[in-house]
């Protein structure tokens, strides 16, 4: 039997290697060439594939490394060597992969063995029984618990689920109750870090003759968009590496995570986030074990509950309900349910703009693949958000962009948490004023708009756009049932108020619309 493994199963101590005759790697190329994609990103996957067969080999394995176009392409050369080979796959995250793979297998008289993938937390049978157990009660009745509509796709309850996972698995639990008495802690988790704050180093791993070599390959094969030096590539790209990393982690970041997990810091890009999502996604690290870790850290009384709690949920909630939600839910995030169709601010191309915040997210995503999770929320889906902007648009660019980007996890959190184009996620979007910027970052006290005017010259855009947004999409909005404070407010504003909004605006749309002069993102 041959263990074919996928771009995103990067991971040497895989239990079915334990009877596999031999590895195949399809190193595909054609994709990177549909889209502009971060050059850190490209060469992060390449390397980490072509370490993973150096690894395997040195343990004695046999690996088939293929070098191809398509995966199809690949298949040929694989089975032209091995006909009629059969081969074993662990399942995909890519949704309807398991079928297309199976095709492209069978087309060329191999067969294809689809197995467990432990490199997740939940498998897809058991995220099927839980929302299974809840069929019948779709978006419209979900929320009341009612029956709903049977047409419509289901409305998944994220909360629901990971209480349902804490249970069924253990972690953070005391006996039927979740550890300290409280499914989360946050309130606890809303901080701001002092001005004396030092945040803690961020582990380097720097890039070895292999890692090299790829990316001065890929930055000359590709048309790229994003920081070309090699020092953009600062993530792992072995599972020590990565293992490195998740200790660095939870031995200096850890305990801070929790309440700084929301700050943003005009000087400071990682704060306390783990950036583990590239070794998460690309397999090098079993979602398992990275919780495992951090609540061992709690247990040892080496990290508060608190911060513990709040990366948990991250995982053994959001990450793996994203992914199942999106896997069972594909249609829901094809359309829009608000019908926007302005192009995506050129700012997000080439970072110029006065915004503060959002100058820096760009700059953050230009110069190394990342963002954290407020910056990609509550700054550049916010900001895309209350301007218009095609949420498939930004969907792509989030795709190029980032270093941890795959289907299964980028286009559930753009389309669906980040623009609310589907409610299949959240019940309603997640959109702000200039004030929770303000509140939860120091960017507006470097910035030239004031986060307290909503219209003239030096007013931040956030503001007017927002006001507008709700206005514009209230039919939609004001029917989740959720918004109700925030419609209060939307009624208690009067015609001039309005007038005055309404002018702020068109003068915003055509700032922000007018210079895309570049034919494609890798031209910027
Ligand atoms: P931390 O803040 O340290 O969080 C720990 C881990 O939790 C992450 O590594 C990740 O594996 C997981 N996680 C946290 N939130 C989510 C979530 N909403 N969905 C899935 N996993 C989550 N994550 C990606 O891996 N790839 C993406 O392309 C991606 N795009 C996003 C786009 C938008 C608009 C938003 C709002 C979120 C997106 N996320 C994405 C989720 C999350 O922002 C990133 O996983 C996280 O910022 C990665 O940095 P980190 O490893 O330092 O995470």
């Amino acid at each position: 039997m041959t263990l074919w493994l996928l771009g995103d199963q990067l991971n040497p101590d895989i239990a079915h290697l334990a009877d596999a005759d031999r590895v195949l790697l399809v190193e595909a190329h054609a994709f990177a060439d549909r889209h502009p994609y971060h050059p850190a990103k490209l060469t992060l996957l390449f390397s980490a594939m072509r370490h993973v067969r150096d690894e395997l080999r040195d343990d004695g394995h046999e690996v088939h490394y293929v070098e191809s176009e398509t995966f199809g392409e690949g298949l040929d050369e694989h089975f032209e060597e091995y006909p009629e080979d059969e081969l074993t796959l662990m399942r995909s995250a890519s949704r309807g992969s398991a079928e297309r793979f199976e095709e492209l297998v069978t087309e060329r008289d191999g067969s294809l063995d689809v197995v467990d993938n432990d490199l997740w937390h939940c498998s897809s049978d058991e995220f099927d029984a839980w929302a299974d157990e809840r069929s019948g009660r779709s978006r419209a009745g979900a929320e009341e618990g009612g029956e709903g509509d049977a047409e419509k796709p289901r409305a998944y309850q994220h909360e629901n689920f990971y209480r349902h996972r804490r249970r069924e698995t253990g972690v953070l639990m005391d006996g039927d109750d979740p550890e300290g008495g409280e499914w989360n802690y946050d309130d606890e988790n809303q901080e701001f870090p002092p001005e004396d704050w030092e945040p803690p180093e961020v582990p380097r791993f720097d890039p070895d003759e292999a890692t090299r070599e790829v990316h001065e390959w890929v930055t000359e094969r590709f048309d790229t968009w994003g920081n070309p030096d090699l020092d953009a590539v600062v993530w792992p790209v072995t599972r020590d590496e990565a293992l490195a990393a998740l200790d660095d982690f939870v031995e200096n970041r850890l305990g801070e995570f929790g309440p700084y997990q929301d700050a943003m810091l005009d000087d400071e890009w990682a704060l306390c986030h783990s950036l583990l999502s590239t070794s998460l996604n690309l397999g090098l690290l079993r979602a398992a074990e990275v919780v495992d870790r951090a609540v061992g850290a709690y247990e040892a009384g080496d990290a508060p509950l608190n911060s513990v709690e709040g990366f948990v949920r991250q995982l053994v909630g959001w990450r793996e309900f994203v992914r199942h939600v999106y896997r069972r839910e594909p249609q829901a995030f094809e359309g829009d349910l608000l019908d926007r169709d302005r192009d995506l601010p050129a700012a997000y191309y080439d970072g110029d703009t006065e915004m503060r915040c959002l100058r820096k997210a760009v700059e953050n995503v230009w110069e190394r693949g990342y963002a954290h999770h407020i910056e990609r929320l509550m700054v550049l889906s916010n900001f895309a958000t209350v301007y218009g902007a095609d949420p498939h648009e930004l969907d792509h660019w989030f795709h190029f962009g980032f270093v941890d980007a795959f289907s299964w996890v980028t286009t559930p959190n753009v389309v669906g948490m980040g623009t609310w184009a589907t409610d299949v996620l959240s019940s309603k979007p997640y959109v702000s004023s200039a004030n929770y910027v303000n509140r939860m970052s120091d960017h507006c006290a470097n910035c030239r708009y004031d986060p307290d005017e909503t219209t003239g010259e030096d007013a931040c855009p956030f503001n007017a756009l927002y006001w507008s947004f709700l206005r514009e999409n209230e039919e939609t909005l004001r029917g989740t049932g959720r918004m109700g404070l925030v419609y209060h407010h939307v009624d208690n504003k009067d015609d001039d108020e309005w007038d005055a909004i309404g002018e702020r605006v068109e003068h915003l749309y055509e700032r922000f619309g007018d210079d895309r002069d570049f034919d494609s993102p890798a031209d910027v």
